[in-house]
Formats: C-alpha cells, sequence, structure tokens
C-alpha cells in the first residue's frame, strides 16, 4: 500500500548540516548563478579557478555527519580527557568563571561574533569592556599605559625583550633574563631572540646582576614576580642596578598577586607583562587567554598590538576607538611595532568583566585566601618535617624532597591532583582560587604527612601570612565606579547585555569583511569549548590525561594537511601572525641547514598584508618589495628581476593566494617555480582558504610553506578581535623546522633546531574543537560546497555592483574568488564623498562596512562568505545601491558637500531629538531605503574623531567628574 520508507541509513545522518551552515539554498543558488552566467557550481568554479591548479580530487575526509552525531563523538573524546585538580601552576591556574560571565560573554555571540572594533561607532560596548581590561592591567601594574591584550605570557615577553631594544638606550648587549622566570616564557624568548641577533642570557638574580653579563652590556631585563618557585623577591635592587646599565626593565607578574603586592611600576619597572587567564579563563589545555603589557608612559606610542583609547563623536560626546592605528603592521609593515592582528580580545574582556564582577575588594579577597591555603600548606608540610624552599611565597610552594619527588607526584596524582616535578628533588605545589581543604589533605597525604600535623583550622591560628612585609601593597586600586557598581548579578547582567547591545556581531547581520570571513560560528562548534574536559586541563598536565585532545587535535592536523595538500601541521601559533613567524622561521631553518645562511631575502608583493613584512623582520628576514602590476596580480616582471638580482641570498617569496585583491591569479605555478628554481622557498599566506578548500590545494601547486587561520576559514570566532589559531603546514622538507615545545616533546619534532612561538605546547588547544567539529560536519562534499559558494557569493555581488561601483580587479572569465574589491575612489574624485562616509552611513542602513582601504586606499574589500543567504546579500547589495544614488545627488549639488546624509553618517537616536537643520530630513538620516524600522540597528555615538583621541592619549577609564558632559 505505501511507497518504500527510505532506509535508515538515509534517515540516521538527520539533516545534513551543511545546509544550515551554507546561507542560499538551492533556490537561491539558482538566482545566483542565473545572475553570474552560470549553470552550476561547478561551471563557476572552473571558470574562476584556474585549471593549472584545480583538480585536486575530492578531499579524504570522513563523511559528514549531524549535529547530534558529532556532539557525541566530542563527548566520547572528552571523556578520554581526565580533569584533575591542577596545582602545577607554571603560569596556569585553577579558576572560576563568574557564570554570569560565562553565560553573557563567553558563550554569547554577540561578544563572541563580533569584529575587530575598526568600525569604532559599532563597537562601543567592546571598547568600553577591553578599556576596563586595559585599566585592570593599568592600576595592578601600576604602569600607566596598558594594551588591549597580546597573545600570551610567553610571546608578550618576546614582545617586552624586542620593545626593550626599540627604545632602550643600549642598542647592543644580552637581554637578561632571571633564573626563576617560566620555562616555556624563556624557551619562546629564545626563538625569538636568535633571529634578530639577539642573546638570552640567564641567570640567577638572587644576588644582584653578574659582572660579567654587566660588561657585556645589557638592552633588557625580565624578572618573574613571584617567581616560577613560588617565591617573591624584592626586585629593586636589580631594577636599579639595571637601570644604571642602561638597561630597560620588564617584570612579568601575576595579576592575582599584585592585589596584595607592590606594584612592578611602584618598584621602578618599565614595562610589565604577564597573562590575565586566571582571572575567570578557563585553561583550555594552554589557551586561549590574553596575555597583557603595561608600559612607562615615555613607551606608549611603541606599544605593541592594539590600544583602545577614549575621544568623541562629531557631538564632542565621549567615545572609544582603537587609538595609534599608525603604529601597527597594517600602516608600519616591516617597521611595524610588532606583528600583532589577531590578539585576544574575548578573553580580555571576560578578564576585565571578572574585575567588574568581584571588584577590588572580591580579587583582594580571592588573592588572600589562595595566599592562605599556600601558607597554611606549607606550615602543615613543615610541621611533617618536609623541607620548604622559600619563606617568602604568594600561592605556589616548593618542597624539597632529596629523591623523592617522582615517587610524590605520583601519590598525588593517584588522588586526583597533579603537582609539578622539579627534577628529582624538587615538587612545586600552586594554590588557586579553586583550592579546597580536602585537596591540601590529599596533598599533605602524598608527601606522607601525618595527619597529626595538619589540622587545618589549628594550622590557620598557627600561621602567619607569607608576604614580605616590606613589599605589601598600600596603594589603592580599581577605585573607578565601573569596578563598585555591577556587584549583584541583575546589574552585572545588565551591564553586559547593555555593552552588547551597542554592538554589531554576526548575530545582528552580516559583516562583508574582506580577508577576514566573518562566517557562521556555529552553536554546536561552540558548545564544547567550556565543557569542563576541554576547558579544564592544565597545558602541562601529564600527557596521558589529555587522550581525547591529542586525537582531536591529530585529526585536525591530518584534517588540515588534507586540506592544504601539505604533510605536517602545527597547531601551536595563537593568530595568523603567529603561524608566519613560525612558517618563516622553517624555512630559515632549512637554508641554514642547507649551508645557506646567506639566504635571508624575503620578497613580497606590494599588496601583501602587513603582518608578512613584519613577521619576515622578525624571522631575521630582509624584505624586498615585487611590484603588483595594473591588474592587481604580482608583476612578474619585476618578481623575475627580483629573483635575478637576489640569487643567492633569496630565502623565500611570501604570496597570499588567491590574492588579496580577490583573484586567482593564473601565473602562480609559474611564479613558484621561478622561486624555486633560484634555491628559493614559497610561503603562500593561507588567510584567503576559504576560496581553495575541496578546490586547491597549495602545497600541491607549488607552495612550500603556508599559515591557515582557522578563525577565518575554520570558523573559530573572530571573538571582536580575537582569539585565533593560525597553523603553520608544510611540505615534508620543512618539517624538521616547526615549532618544537620543551616541556612537551610530542607537540613538535623532538630535538629540532626551532623552538616554541607560544607559551603554550598547542597553542589555543582550547578551541579547536570548533574547527574539528566543522570539519567533520561539513564532510569532503560539504567543504567543497562551502567553498563554491563563497566564490559565488562574491561574483553575485561583484555583478550586482558592478554598474554601480567598478570592480577593481578580475581573474579568468572576468570572475573574482571569494571577494571582491570595489573602487569608490572615482566617485570620491568627483564628489567629495570619501570611503570613510561611505562606510559610516552603511551604520544607518543596518550594516557592518566591508574592509576599508586594504589592500588599495580608497577602495572597500567585500567578503560575504558562504553563509549568508541571499536576502541579506541582496539587502547589503540595495544599501549600496542606494548609497551610491545618495552620492549622484551629492555630486549633482541637490546636497551640500559638508551636510548630507553621508557626511553626517551614522546618525543616532539622540539627534532625532534635537533639533534639526540639515538639508536632508530625519527620516532619510536613519531610515534611508527599505532597512527595517522595528530591527533598527542605532548606533550609540555620531562619527568619531579618531585624530583628537591620538593627540590626547587616554587608555584608561577615564575620571568620574568626567563623565558630567
Ligand atoms: C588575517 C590575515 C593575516 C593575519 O592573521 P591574524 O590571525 O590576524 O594574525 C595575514 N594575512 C592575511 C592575508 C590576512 O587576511
Amino acid at each position: 500500500m505505501s511507497e518504500r520508507p527510505l532506509p535508515l541509513s538515509a534517515l540516521e545522518h538527520g539533516s545534513p548540516f551543511a545546509a544550515r551552515h551554507i546561507g542560499p539554498d538551492a533556490t537561491d543558488r539558482a538566482k545566483m548563478l542565473a545572475q553570474v552566467g552560470f549553470g552550476s557550481l561547478d561551471e563557476l568554479t572552473s571558470a574562476a579557478v584556474p585549471a593549472s591548479i584545480a583538480g585536486s580530487g575530492p578531499l579524504r575526509l570522513p563523511q559528514a555527519r549531524s549535529e547530534a552525531a558529532v556532539l557525541a563523538e566530542l563527548r566520547a573524546l572528552a571523556d578520554r580527557n581526565q580533569v584533575l585538580t591542577s596545582m602545577i601552576g607554571l603560569g596556569y591556574y585553577g579558576t572560576f568563571t563568574p557564570p554570569v560571565i560565562l553565560r553573557n560573554v563567553m558563550e554569547n555571540p554577540a561578544w563572541y561574533t563580533a569584529y575587530t572594533p575598526y568600525q569604532p561607532e559599532i563597537s562601543q560596548g567592546r571598547l568600553e569592556a577591553l578599556l576596563n581590561f586595559q585599566t585592570v592591567v593599568s592600576e595592578l601594574t601600576g604602569l600607566p599605559t596598558a594594551g588591549a591584550s597580546l597573545l600570551d605570557e610567553g610571546t608578550a615577553a618576546a614582545e617586552a625583550m624586542a620593545l626593550s631594544r626599540r627604545v632602550g638606550k643600549v642598542k647592543q648587549g644580552v637581554f637578561l633574563v632571571d633564573a626563576d622566570t617560566l620555562p616555556q616564557t624563556v624557551a619562546v624568548l629564545r626563538t625569538r631572540a636568535e633571529p634578530t641577533g639577539v642573546e638570552v642570557v640567564v641567570a640567577d638574580l638572587t644576588e644582584g646582576i653578574p659582572r660579567e653579563a654587566a660588561e657585556r652590556g645589557i638592552f633588557g631585563v625580565l624578572l618573574q614576580y613571584p617567581g616560577t618557585g613560588g617565591a617573591v623577591r624584592d626586585p629593586r635592587p636589580v631594577i636599579e642596578r639595571a637601570h644604571e646599565l642602561g638597561a630597560v626593565v620588564t617584570v612579568a607578574a601575576d595579576l592575582l598577586a599584585l592585589t596584595l603586592l607592590a606594584s612592578p611600576g611602584e618598584l621602578g619597572a618599565d614595562i610589565a607583562v604577564g597573562t590575565s587567564q586566571r582571572f575567570g579563563v578557563p585553561m583550555g589545555f594552554g589557551g586561549p587567554h590574553a596575555g597583557y603589557m603595561a608600559v612607562r608612559e615615555a613607551y606608549a606610542r611603541s606599544l605593541p598590538g592594539r590600544l583602545v583609547g577614549v575621544s568623541r563623536d562629531a557631538d564632542g560626546k565621549r567615545a572609544y576607538r582603537l587609538a595609534l592605528q599608525t603604529r601597527e603592521q597594517h600602516i608600519r609593515r616591516e617597521k611595524a611595532t610588532s606583528n600583532i592582528c589577531t590578539a585576544q580580545v574575548l578573553l580580555a574582556v571576560m578578564a576585565g568583566m571578572y574585575a567588574v564582577y568581584h571588584g577590588p575588594q572580591g580579587l583582594a579577597d580571592i588573592a588572600r585566601r589562595t595566599h592562605r591555603y599556600a601558607a597554611l600548606l606549607a606550615a602543615g608540610l613543615r610541621a611533617g618535617g618536609v623541607e620548604v624552599v622559600h619563606g617568602a611565597f604568594f600561592d605556589t610552594v616548593t618542597a624539597r624532597v632529596p629523591g623523592r619527588a617522582e615517587q610524590i607526584v605520583a601519590a598525588a596524582r593517584e588522588a586526583g591532583v597533579n603537582l609539578r616535578q622539579d627534577g628529582s628533588d624538587l615538587v612545586g605545589i600552586a594554590c588557586d582560587e579553586t583550592t579546597t581543604r580536602a585537596e591540601l589533605a590529599a596533598v599533605w597525604a602524598a608527601f606522607g604527612v601525618d595527619g597529626a600535623h595538619t589540622d587545618i583550622d589549628a594550622l590557620d591560628a598557627a600561621t602567619p601570612d607569607a608576604l614580605p612585609g616590606a613589599l605589601l601593597r598600600t596603594d589603592e586600586y580599581l577605585s573607578h565606579p565601573v569596578f563598585h557598581q555591577h556587584r549583584s548579578e541583575t546589574a552585572m547582567l545588565r551591564y553586559l547585555r547593555r555593552l552588547a547591545d551597542r554592538d554589531y556581531a554576526l548575530d545582528r547581520g552580516m559583516i562583508p569583511l574582506g580577508s577576514c570571513t566573518m562566517k557562521l560560528n556555529a552553536t554546536v562548534e561552540m558548545e564544547p569549548v567550556t565543557w569542563p574536559q576541554f576547558a579544564a586541563l592544565h597545558p602541562f598536565a601529564p600527557i596521558e590525561q589529555a587522550e581525547g585532545y591529542r586525537t582531536l587535535i591529530r585529526e585536525l592536523e591530518d584534517g588540515l594537511a588534507e586540506i592544504t595538500g601539505y604533510d605536517k601541521v602545527s597547531l601551536q601559533s595563537n593568530a595568523g601572525s603567529q603561524g608566519e613567524l613560525a612558517g618563516l622561521l622553517a624555512v630559515r631553518a632549512y637554508h641554514r641547514a642547507n649551508g645557506d645562511p646567506q639566504r635571508t631575502v624575503c620578497l613580497i608583493p606590494s599588496s601583501a598584508h602587513g603582518t608578512n613584512a613584519a613577521s619576515a623582520v622578525m624571522a631575521g628576514m630582509k624584505v624586498v618589495v615585487v611590484a603588483t602590476g595594473e591588474n592587481g596580480d604580482v608583476n612578474v616582471e619585476d618578481l623575475r628581476a627580483k629573483i635575478e638580482r637576489y640569487r643567492d641570498e633569496l630565502a623565500v617569496l611570501m604570496v597570499t593566494y588567491p590574492s588579496t585583491h580577490g583573484v586567482f591569479e593564473e601565473g602562480i605555478q609559474e611564479i613558484c617555480a621561478a622561486v624555486h628554481d633560484a634555491g628559493g622557498q614559497v610561503y603562500v599566506d593561507g588567510a584567503n582558504l576559504n576560496a581553495l578548500v575541496g578546490l586547491a590545494r597549495p602545497g600541491r601547486f607549488g607552495a612550500d610553506v603556508s599559515h591557515l587561520n582557522l578563525h577565518k576559514t575554520f570558523c573559530i570566532p573572530h571573538g571582536g578581535g580575537g582569539p585565533g589559531v593560525g597553523p603553520v603546514a608544510v611540505r615534508e622538507h620543512l618539517a624538521p623546522y616547526l615549532p618544537g615545545h620543551p616541556l612537551q616533546p610530542t607537540a613538535g619534532p623532538v630535538d629540532g633546531p626551532v623552538g616554541p612561538v607560544s607559551a603554550a605546547p598547542w597553542g589555543s588547544a582550547g578551541i579547536l574543537p570548533i574547527s574539528w567539529a566543522y570539519l567533520r560536519l561539513m564532510g569532503p562534499e560539504g567543504l567543497r560546497e562551502a567553498t563554491q559558494t563563497a566564490v559565488l557569493g562574491a561574483n553575485y555581488i561583484a555583478k550586482r555592483l558592478e554598474p554601480h561601483y567598478p570592480v577593481l580587479y578580475t581573474g579568468p572569465g572576468g570572475l573574482v574568488a571569494h571577494e571582491c574589491i570595489i573602487d569608490v575612489r572615482p566617485l570620491t574624485k568627483a564628489t567629495g564623498v570619501s570611503i570613510d562616509d561611505v562606510a559610516k552611513r552603511l551604520i544607518d542602513y543596518g550594516f557592518h562596512a566591508p574592509t576599508m582601504s586594504f589592500p588599495v586606499a580608497g577602495t572597500l574589500m567585500i567578503e560575504p562568505t558562504e553563509s549568508e543567504n541571499l536576502a541579506e546579500l541582496d539587502r547589503f547589495c540595495d544599501a549600496m545601491i542606494a548609497i551610491r544614488a545618495e552620492i549622484d545627488r551629492v555630486g549633482a549639488g541637490e546636497w551640500p558637500k559638508d551636510d548630507n546624509p553621508l557626511a553626517g553618517a551614522p546618525h543616532t537616536a539622540v539627534q532625532l531629538t534635537e533639533e534639526w537643520t540639515h538639508p536632508y530630513s530625519r527620516q532619510d538620516a536613519v531610515f534611508p531605503g527599505d532597512t527595517g524600522r522595528e530591527d533598527k540597528y542605532w548606533p550609540p555615538v555620531r562619527r568619531i574623531d579618531g585624530a583628537f583621541g591620538d593627540r590626547n592619549l587616554v587608555c584608561s577609564c577615564p575620571p568620574v567628574d568626567s563623565y558630567e558632559d
């Protein structure tokens, strides 16, 4: 009677996830294809992608699975991680993420899907949150200017080393590091020092600066405060002596300890660095967490990374925006203060909110409790006859147990606690916010301390604090109202909501940023990130406790290798910029191993992303710029000439593919061959991989190494400017030169010549489940279809906008790749309407602007991604076309050049309540075109004056009286 039912195997998969990840459905796609003039996705991409690089065959990846099935797989992986109590310390601590922050920031797409706040008018919420973070760091460290996050503590120390050399009086000499510094920090410093000709000297500075080092000259000194072994030493004698020698002094400080201890600034330090992990950010097997840096006033303008500052809008009202952007690698390229682009914004927001939630008193209480546990732990050990090495400490106790360390650490592990073993004689135990009485008892038992000595309340009554009196903090901090007003959860919840509401993120609409691939960050991919089995692992926990992670990491590495056509992948780098550095260090080490140390020239096309040149300098290379031709492609003639000219010195060509101009260059294979012919290597910047996945593989069309951006192509959310993961992928011959890690030999080549580029062995491991899940959910066909749809979307937009704005560059068949650049310069010339005006006017239409003036000044680069459906693409095109009509009215003299909807954009609700003197209506101002009225996004401020803020640099929460406008 009925039709044959579908076989169970077909039903079991549920609806394929690809159909949810990819915005346009079959009907949409048919319409879009018709507009672009093709019959199918395959027809389109075989016309767009040069035949010479295409046809890599189907990806050998597991078939797509449903959301439910992938979650179940992730659960099984999570269950293979063992979460013990971590008392390892070493810069990573247990912390309690207040649930109101966990759910409303870390798990809230309004925060995690935001873009870097380059358009400040629609980013006031996260800019304020970052200003809070900067205020926390600046006040706790006692140094006036703090940045909006660095990648981790190790790289922050490396940035401090570079800064010291840049700004210090001593230009030669060594970088002197105290022996009690975190071992992973020392390792990262060494990796970063060597290519730039800096020598890192590690010495015990407890007795002062060794004469031998002083005689060689010292440009910088780094001290850990408190030390890795827990000791709190007075750094003043070393700081004073270092200053006499002309050195710049950096103190790597623990923010929680600083709530009780005198600040580095007060003690005379010039720079403070560290991590804000223990301010409510889960350990995540190493990351992501926000590293920090604060500096004395004189160095503010040399600070690496992003800095949020206070300025004013067109009404003179206070408004926030990124300050001093001209220091950044986007503008300064090889002369930039560092190569950092993506940082750790989401995690900095969390850490700042942790301080808002607890307030100064609450933070100090957490620190005091942590300290008391450590003090009692030490007292119990001593009572039981165990030698405690240091008399003054904050949270970490080092016990000397000759020959017994291994046995004690094993006994503690049996009882569910990981301790740190340091050689055969020393055991380190770190307390934190989450430490309990039961854990102290377990540790004492592991040491074999008799229970008679360890009555906690008796110990508590008898044990004084172990903080040195001369270093107790006496000054006030975090007195700003923001750290006092949100103590109830109701107030906190509303504060988070209020800030989120000021911002435009992917949960509101499209963010068509070229080169940034703002695609769907699916909820199912995000879910596992906060599961304790992924979130609560310490990066240096015994590796057998991380079986789930190891499997996930291996499978992700293999998947990325398959997709890119390379042989080996390292997931260590915390951002694309760091992947660039790792890739270039591999090239450098390869040439050296082949007896070619003179190969140091890095050829970079003029259109390249600014990080490329900045990374090349950090890798000890000399940047030589290759010209771009009329059509936007690499000028092959110039390239050949430069290859010839630098034949013996050529190290590598660094080229983005598809190009930063959004086209598939046809000459790529020829270019690769020419470089190889001259003995050079080819680095393909893989930030644009969203145009290649399933269609072509850089590792097969001639490149030797690439970095990828998992926070672009592989769905890790942008977080408002981080976190990110920037894996580096290489061909076999470069594999021995991938980054290693001294504390985790399985994280890279064993005894390879290149050290770590991140503090943690697998960098930001905690967010790798996102990309793993994406690959599993999409499967080989889904991934290919996503790429094809991204190319279709870009071409659809190009076709629709072409009659209104010239599309700057196209490739084969007049097609673009996954993004397109539209040229506003002729209109600017004719009418005076600037690229800024267009970007800000898009806000009135309810959009985030595309990438502005990169890679070509005066243009907009649009990348729709595969995730936006046709309705949203059309809404965007309609807005752009309507804006074009407005520009024409300005051009025709209908509106004055300085008073029109474009010049006045964006418009706020407040403006409507004021006297209206403009020659266009209120209606035209705020409800242009067909923008939905009920759901309108209202910018909280008018256009912001960036230059004013750069002249009057204010980078922490302004005093309360300045709020009285
Ligand atoms: C984003 C990007 C980078 C830098 O990556 P980050 O993760 O921001 O450090 C490098 N090159 C290109 C072409 C990019 O688009």
